[in-house]
């Protein structure tokens, strides 16, 4: 399969060429987002971003896929100064990495965004007894099987499952940093980029673990209305870099 890809960042990109303003993952009418796609595209425009994602959440039985290729399409052709992918945000179903997507839509779209949740099956609705910590250590393991599978092409907001059901109500402790770690490896070793999104808490420490690793990443805000295309802290990229290098050079003088 030939997939189009977002561009991804890496930590010797964001040295040579900075961070690129891109939004990687938007949400229109086709799935939980408030717009449509042409004021999404209108909405990067005014923050003067480079290329855009739409990634609506997909579902084996959805059948508004091929309208939804056909509007981006659309979309594209008229403005060919954006770059524009056609995504979908595809869940994980299971534990061994299979999706929530029928497979006439992967041939619609540019690229599956695949994420986690939930932790299903075998604990659905049972998360309080799970506990944050076997919860941190089963979606790193659900986000490693995800990546193994060929037609998911970028991680979707990892960590924030974690954060949704368990932060900070039953924990203020960030996810591990060891399993960043684990899953910074496994995107490497797969090629694939994780996504840093805008609304996951402690996205600095994501980040600069995954700037440690040299993991590939992609950058999202999770739009769910066209004025929050782009709402991302772009400055943060070229602290966290500094902050990296700097921690670096300590370690080389000590
Ligand atoms: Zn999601």
């Amino acid at each position: 399969m030939n997939f189009v890809l977002p561009s991804h960042l890496s930590r010797q990109k964001l040295v040579d060429q900075g961070v690129s303003l891109v939004d990687h993952q938007i949400h229109t009418y086709y799935s939980d987002g408030a717009d449509d796609p042409a004021a999404c595209v209108r909405a990067a425009q005014r923050r003067k971003l480079t290329e855009i994602a739409f990634t609506d959440h997909v579902w084996r039985s959805s059948e508004w896929v091929e309208s939804y290729a056909e509007e981006i399409e659309q979309q594209r052709r008229t403005n060919p100064d954006l770059r524009i992918l056609t995504g979908v945000e595809a869940k994980a179903v299971d534990h061994d990495g299979h999706v929530d997507i029928a497979s006439e839509a992967v041939s619609l779209v540019d690229y599956v965004m695949g994420v986690v949740h939930r932790y299903q099956p075998d604990v659905s609705g049972d998360l309080a007894k799970l506990g944050p910590v076997k919860a941190a250590e089963m979606e790193t393991a659900i986000t490693c099987r995800l990546l193994e599978n060929p037609i998911v092409s970028v991680i979707g907001h990892p960590a924030r499952t974690y954060y949704k059901f368990f932060y900070p109500e039953h924990t203020r402790d960030p996810f591990p940093a060891e399993l960043i770690r684990e899953m910074a490896t496994k995107a490497k070793a797969c090629g694939k980029p994780l996504e840093v999104n805008a609304k996951v808490p402690h996205l600095e420490r994501f980040l600069q673990i995954l700037l440690e690793e040299d993991a590939m990443f992609t950058i999202g805000s999770d739009a769910h209305r066209a004025d929050e295309v782009g709402d991302i802290d772009f400055s943060m990229f070229s602290d966290v870099l500094n902050k990296v290098d700097h921690d670096k050079s300590c370690e080389v003088r000590k």
